[in-house]
């Protein structure tokens, strides 16, 4: 999977796409990242990438023409025609629709994604309504820049990618990938200053763990992400166990 970047500030990238899992992932082929600095695709003399806003007002916003030709000319598009890209070319905003693992396995069944980061106080709006076909928030909260977003974006769906993560079926138990928060995990010593590791996973009888497994998603989920549980598809014995967190949670 090939993931284009566009960004102000590209020496952002190599820190945490040379280190570990990503790593590896790039070096065996699986995905390849290639970062743009958009003020490479400016034309004038000062390289300017920004400019005051119209209407006045504090900050500066990222112009539009740097932004058009580096795309464009990236991706090999023109957005005059509106000709439409068989993959997505993502805006990280604040404004976005919010990034979560649904949206991740959304884009990791494309081959190639476009993420472009604002600066400043963001783009010139021309750029969402003629260049864009997406808009990721990373949630409810307003950042510097659109560089960690489109780092964790890379990062969630790289590890959705067959052959990025070492056990083939890593990702599936995963907080939000069944709808519930994953169990917690444990591993040597079995004892560590008294804390003792729960004796059902020391017991090698797979199917009572796998029910153990279960039952701690689901109490948790109820605990910490209860409006998780109303989407959550449940099995019969899960709903049976849920009534029961409930009623035990009014007894409280
Ligand atoms: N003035 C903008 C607004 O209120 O919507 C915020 C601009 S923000 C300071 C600068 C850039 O950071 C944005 O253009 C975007 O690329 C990125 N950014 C900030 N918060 C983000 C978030 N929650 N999700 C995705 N990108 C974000």
């Amino acid at each position: 999977m090939q993931f284009e970047v566009f960004t102000l500030l590209p020496e952002v990238f190599p820190p945490y796409l040379e280190s570990s899992i990503l790593q590896r992932a790039r070096q065996r082929g699986l995905i390849e990242v290639r970062v743009h600095n958009i003020r490479d695709y400016t034309k004038d003399r000062h390289h300017t990438t920004d400019d005051t806003p119209y209407g006045g007002g504090g900050g500066m916003v990222m112009k539009p023409e740097p932004v058009f030709e580096a795309v464009e000319s990236v991706l090999g598009i023109s957005s005059i025609h509106a000709q439409p890209t068989p993959y997505p070319i993502i805006l990280l905003t604040p404004q976005g629709r919010v990034f979560t693992q649904r949206v991740a396995e959304e884009f990791s069944r494309y081959k190639r994604v476009a993420l472009l980061c604002g600066r400043y106080e963001g783009v010139d709006e021309r750029i969402r309504e003629h260049l864009v076909t997406d808009e990721i928030s990373v949630g409810d909260y307003v950042l510097t820049g659109g560089e960690l977003p489109a780092l964790l974006v890379i990062d969630a769906v790289s590890r959705l990618l067959p052959g990025v993560l070492g056990d083939p079926t890593g990702a599936e138990d995963d907080s939000h990938s069944m709808g519930l928060l994953e169990y917690p995990h444990y591993t040597r010593p079995p004892e560590f200053r008294g804390w003792k590791v729960p004796e059902v996973l020391l017991s090698g009888d797979h199917a009572k763990i796998e029910a153990w497994r279960r039952e701690q998603a689901l109490q948790r989920t109820f605990k910490k992400r209860p409006d998780m549980l109303e989407k959550a598809e449940l099995s019969e014995k899960d709903k049976k166990f849920v009534e029961g967190l409930k009623s035990k949670a009014q007894e409280e």
